[in-house]
């Protein structure tokens, strides 16, 4: 769906470049995730991709055609949620919807079961104005869908919800996902690329510093050992064993024959620490 070759941009005024030759795919059905710490160029990708920021060099291929040569017509097709909610305040959710809704030639979901599918359905002649953050968040979220597109970009689709939200914006996501949607988002959040990801993109300061899957990345990059809880005289101690042949370890069994066992566990690298490991730099 999408093919991005040596991708640069450079603000107007800048002194240096916010990307700087950016190289990755995104293939149909697939959810790519770009992870990376506030100001690594997450968010100026995005808009490079639907079409906002112009000035870009290098090759940005989406639907197998350059992207400067798609007219308007692009934005029939895609769905778009930005970081930060752009809504009419004085207008009611339901009438924010519908207003939206009307810019499409193409045909479109019901503005009701999108609310209802963000737990918004029952503040729908509320104003937007007295919707908190979070709700804001959801009723930005859920104007993505109103095309029923089948390539969707997410900005932050996450940030500033609370856990039981969070949780519901994930679920719709995967939910899109299983619909054959190819979807490419943005976060700061190593639990969202973990959960949500086919693939992950690594990015700080304008550069991918690897791009592969989260599970292959634990993999490869996280630690092998399993680590034993047990009880000593009223103490708790730990052993940890490589797990290469654990089976045949002796001191991994006679622990286990022997001693009081709390827990056992494989010690995992979380993303995060995979990202620090690579990049040099936090999530945060
Ligand atoms: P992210 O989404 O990963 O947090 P952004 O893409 O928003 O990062 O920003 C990348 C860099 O570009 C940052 O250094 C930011 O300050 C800069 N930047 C973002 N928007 C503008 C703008 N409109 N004009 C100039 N610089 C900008
Ligand atoms: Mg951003």
């Amino acid at each position: 769906m999408i093919k991005v070759k040596n991708l640069e941009f450079t603000y107007a005024g800048a002194g240096e470049k916010t990307l700087k030759g950016l190289d990755f795919e995104l293939g149909k059905g697939e959810v790519l995730g770009f992870l990376g710490p506030s100001g690594a160029g997450k968010s100026t990708t995005q808009k490079i991709l639907i079409g906002i920021l112009k000035d870009y060099k290098g090759q940005v291929k989406v639907f197998d055609k350059e992207l400067n040569s798609l007219g308007t017509d692009y934005y029939e097709k895609i769905g778009v949620s930005f970081e930060l909610p752009n809504l009419y305040s004085k207008f009611t959710a339901l009438e924010n919807l519908d207003f939206f809704r009307a810019l499409y030639s193409v045909s479109t979901e019901s503005p009701e079961k999108l609310l209802d599918m963000v737990g918004l359905l029952e503040s729908k002649n509320m104003r937007v104005s007295e919707f908190s953050k979070g709700m804001k968040m959801r009723l930005n979220f859920c104007r993505a869908f109103l095309n029923n597109p089948d390539l969707i970009f997410l900005d932050e689709p996450t940030s500033g919800l609370d856990p039981v939200n969070a949780k519901k914006i994930k679920d719709i996501i995967l939910e899109q996902k299983q619909r054959g949607k190819t979807i490419f988002l943005t976060t700061h959040n190593m639990n969202v690329a973990e959960d949500l990801c086919d693939r992950v993109a690594f990015i700080v300061n304008g550069e991918i510093k690897l791009i592969d899957s989260p599970r292959q990345l634990k993999l490869d990059r996280g630690k092998k050992v399993v680590r034993v809880e047990y009880q000593e005289q009223g103490k708790m101690e730990f052993k940890e064993f490589d797990i290469a042949e654990i089976g045949s370890n002796q001191q991994f069994a006679a622990l286990l024959r022997e001693k009081q066992i709390e827990t056992i566990h494989t010690q995992e690298a979380t993303l995060e620490d995979i990202f620090i490991q690579v990049t040099g730099r936090s999530l945060i």
